[in-house]
């Protein structure tokens, strides 16, 4: 199978309703038709509604940048995924190093999560990484291991068009230090092996993003390592040139 790069943003608390609508109008002028990349914006809760009705009809998706798992009650300030399927949201990004470590997330609540996204038939962009302090003790790969273990605990297949990992060292996020090629094509070979262990040969196709500081002049070299399916991209996902620029830049490397 051919992964088709996937290229998602994760606006994190940027951008207004009008701010969001205005940029993804200029993104979609400038890129539409020479995309080759699956594109996912991931605006604020209050700018799903009208960017989705922003991009309808084209190939772009939407995704959120959390979710609850509960189905509704009271759980002030906190959105369902119900409530994401009908704002036309089709991904969600959980366990993101932010929520796991400003909002102390546990992996219990992002499976909880995980379940709930996936019984929406939404699809989860599931991140996972490890700390400096982790690498620096040789904890990668069991960091990386357990979190994969303990999101998808209770999960007894797993589809690979209905889930999407993000490999995200949290000490590269927002620091402007990438991962090497090298720790990059580690890592994504360490989770493809915990997946196929996990669920046999077809967890081996489940697109894995990375993660980390990536902009327009590393996408090119970071998408050619070896099970780099894409990006997950923060900062450099709010700014036009450097967005459409990566697209372009990864949109021929199919994989696998
Ligand atoms: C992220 O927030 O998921 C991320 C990778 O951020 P940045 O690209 O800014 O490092």
């Amino acid at each position: 199978m051919d992964i088709k790069p996937i290229v998602a943003g994760n606006w994190k608390m940027h951008k207004s309703g009008e701010e969001g609508v205005s940029f993804v109008g200029k993104i979609k002028n400038r890129i539409l038709d020479k995309v080759e990349a699956k594109v996912i914006f991931c605006p604020p809760f209050t700018s799903l509604f009208s960017i989705v009705k922003a991009l309808n009809g084209t190939d772009f998706s939407v995704g959120a940048q959390n979710a609850h798992f509960e189905v509704e009650g009271a759980y002030t300030g906190e959105i369902s995924v119900g409530m994401l399927k009908s704002a036309g949201v089709q991904y969600v990004i959980l366990g993101h190093s932010e929520r796991r470590h400003i909002f102390g997330e546990t992996d219990v609540w992002i499976n909880k999560k995980i379940h709930a996204v996936l019984n929406a038939e939404l699809v989860p962009i599931f991140c996972i990484g490890e700390t400096l302090d982790d690498r620096k003790s040789n904890q990668t790969t069991l960091v990386l291991e357990n979190q994969i273990n303990l999101g998808l605990q209770g999960m007894e297949s797993i589809d690979p068009v209905k889930m999407i990992i993000a490999y995200e060292p949290v000490w590269a996020i927002g620091t402007g230090e990438t991962a090497s090629l090298d720790q990059v094509a580690e890592a994504h070979a360490y989770v493809q092996s915990v997946l196929e262990r996990m669920f046999g040969q077809v967890g081996y196709k489940v697109p894995i993003l990375y993660g980390g500081s990536v902009n327009e002049n590393n996408a090119m070299e970071l998408i050619q390592a070896k099970g780099v399916d894409g990006f997950l991209i923060g900062g450099a996902s709010i700014k036009e040139e450097s967005f459409c620029s990566i697209v372009e830049q990864v949109s021929k490397f199919y994989k696998r």
